[in-house]
């Protein structure tokens, strides 16, 4: 049977085999140099196809999750902060307490890479299919007081109890008001058991009840977050100035060094 470029082409396109057809001369060339068989051929087609979907997939939901940078567990140093268990991490990477709703707690002092294993969680979960969304604590809680004082805050619960992973970014960095307090108990009772909650923060769970102003709120957030959640505690230095640091020794050597040290930071 004889099929013309063009007629494959138009084929192509009318089934959006979009990655088949940008690369169909690459593709046939590379099936019949390795003498791949029929099936293993199709399987090379649709495999392409397929890695170009997810790619893209994996793209538009990372930009709807709004990350503020992007990071990988793959480039976590996890030599340079021995305090955190890598095999915790691996197991959250795993997502499984996601497909369950489970909470994930990260504290630690700032710098030691809460955000970074956070955003390449939420990375992970996108790959897995899961939808994820990225708000650090005070902007949520600006979001909930506005759409509580405009009287939306029923549509807002509800938007944001819709991706199954939640991450919040920097609890604790600032102390919440009264009626933040009890908004953001209000999130966290809505999407209890439904969707995941992944929440960063410089203060330990024992310190929460000033987080939140008020003891007895304070107790009831946590009370649903612990109740299905990983814990993890980093205890080590900042990143960031162990990073400073080691330009600092390199510095000692010439200033010519440490100038082009500082300006690769
Ligand atoms: P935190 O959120 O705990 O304040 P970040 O995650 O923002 O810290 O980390 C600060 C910077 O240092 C980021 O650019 C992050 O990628 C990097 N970083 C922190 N810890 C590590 C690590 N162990 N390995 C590689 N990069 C790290
Ligand atoms: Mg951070």
């Amino acid at each position: 049977m004889a099929v013309d470029h063009e007629a494959l082409v138009a084929m192509l396109d009318r089934l959006k085999l979009t990655a088949i057809r940008d690369q169909l001369d690459t593709l046939l060339d590379e099936a019949s140099r390795s003498e791949m068989t029929l099936r293993e051929a199709l399987a090379f087609f649709v495999g392409r196809e397929i890695a170009r979907r997810d790619e893209r997939r994996i793209q538009m939901a990372s930009k709807i999750a709004q990350f503020p940078f992007v990071r990988e567990l793959d480039g976590f140093e996890f030599d340079a902060q021995p305090s955190l268990d890598p095999r915790q991490i691996r197991e959250l990477a795993t997502c499984r307490w996601i497909a369950h709703g489970d909470t994930a707690l990260l504290m630690g002092p700032p710098g030691t890479g809460k955000t970074h294993l956070a955003v390449a969680l939420g990375r992970e979960a996108i790959r897995q299919n899961y939808s994820v969304q990225f708000v650090t604590a005070a902007t949520l809680v600006a979001l909930l007081a506005k759409a509580h004082m405009d009287g939306t805050l029923e549509k807002q619960l509800t938007l944001l109890s819709r991706p199954k992973l939640l991450i919040i970014d920097e609890l604790g960095y600032l102390p919440f008001e009264a009626e933040a307090a009890h908004l953001f108990f209000q999130l966290v009772s809505r999407r209890y058991e439904k969707g995941s909650i992944l929440i960063t923060s410089n203060r330990s769970v024992g310190e929460w009840g000033s987080v939140f102003g008020d003891p007895v709120v304070a107790t009831a957030i946590l009370d649903r977050l612990l109740h299905h959640s990983t814990v993890i505690t980093i205890r080590g230095d900042s990143y960031r100035l162990r990073e400073k640091r080691r330009s600092g020794l390199l510095q000692k050597t010439g200033p010519a060094l440490g100038a082009t040290e500082n300006a690769a930071q």
